[in-house]
């Protein structure tokens, strides 16, 4: 059998795993082609729906001293953290751009957008998950005064209609890909349904369980970075996953916290470096940071979905799965 270390790759089979581009055979190049189709038309109707509803679009970031610490959060699982030095200072590769949309929105911009390139060195068991690549893009953006009931009616509506313009626009596409059939019309508003609750009656494997749901759904109540909003009194947090039919997770977003004294109690208490965060701190203290809300969608896992492709990395055209390095 040919296994990732017959390639110097880490003791992966890479049997079954999605090929690059340049190695995959012909058949398999116009299921690919398919599927960028697909792909160009949900990022031309997002970017649409975004700049039509008012959202400044920002270019994204890619290096900076800080970004997500991406703890604590009950789906994190990171083998390793890149820092490098550049100019005498250690900057990280983004994890997610949240620091920077929580700035930017707040100082700037109150209703923001951006597709940023993520780097999340995922633990390499992860490569048969089939939904986690160590490079991924999100469509992240963030509402200044707004409530979670805000993102999430609005990001119900983009997607329902995203999906009555799929089925009407990429007909052929989507039967191509035998999605066409399964790929059904919703109608918002989505059931919300609280983490705490589905863990009591379900356990650890709550959401398998829900995902098997034929409409999509929401989660709140997740515990998680110390930049969601937590109400201390009642304990619950006020954030949310989107969970699509047949899938899982593709979103997860938040109101966030803006006052220092609680943002430094959750860094204490969470183990997270002030120092990572000196400036959001900063901000915080001098009154500059607002009460936003929003949202971070996996596109490449929307576009999966989408599509039906069974990997992740099916819908890039330069695969990035855990363990798994290819040339390009
Ligand atoms: P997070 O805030 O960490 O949940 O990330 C926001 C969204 O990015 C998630 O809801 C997923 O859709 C997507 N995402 C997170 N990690 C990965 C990954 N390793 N590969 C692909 N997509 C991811
Ligand atoms: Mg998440």
């Amino acid at each position: 059998m040919e296994t990732v270390e017959d390639l110097a790759l880490h003791k992966l089979p890479i049997r079954n795993l999605p090929r690059p581009l340049y190695e995959a055979p012909e058949s398999e190049v116009a299921v690919r082609r398919i599927m960028g189709r697909v792909t160009t038309y949900v990022l031309k109707f997002l970017s649409d729906k975004y700049v039509e509803q008012g959202f400044e679009w920002l270019l994204p970031v890619v290096f900076s001293k800080s970004t997500d610490p991406l703890w604590p959060d009950p789906g994190a699982s990171i083998e390793k953290r890149i820092r490098c030095e550049i100019y005498g200072e250690v900057v990280n590769t983004m994890t997610s751009m949240i620091v920077h949309k929580m700035i930017a929105c707040s100082i700037a911009f109150p209703k923001l957008f951006t597709y940023s390139p993520n780097i999340r060195i995922e633990k390499r068991e992860r490569a048969y998950s089939g939904v986690h690549a160590y490079e991924f893009t999100q469509l992240d953006f963030e509402v200044r005064d707004a409530s979670s009931k805000d993102i999430r009616s609005f990001v119900e509506k983009v997607i329902c209609e995203l999906i009555r313009c799929l089925r009407r626009d990429m007909r052929e596409e989507l039967l191509k890909l035998g999605r066409y059939e399964d790929l059904a019309e919703f109608e918002p508003p989505f059931e919300v349904y609280d983490r705490a609750a589905l863990l009591k009656s379900y356990g650890d494997q709550w959401e398998d369980k829900i995902k098997l749901s034929n409409r999509p759904l929401w989660i709140t109540n997740i515990p998680r970075e110390f930049y969601d909003f937590e109400d201390f009194e009642s304990g619950f947090w006020d954030n949310y996953d989107l969970i699509l039919p047949g899938y899982g997770e593709v979103l997860s977003g938040a109101r966030r916290e803006w006052e220092y004294d609680k943002l430094v109690r959750k860094m204490r208490r969470d183990g997270v470096s002030e120092r990572d965060y000196a400036l959001l701190l900063k901000l915080a203290k001098e009154g500059k940071l607002k009460p936003t809300a929003g949202a971070g969608i996996g596109v490449e896992r929307l576009i999966q979905w989408i599509v039906g492709a069974k990997h992740i990395g099916e819908v890039q055209p330069f695969p990035k799965i855990p363990g798994v390095v290819y040339d390009l």
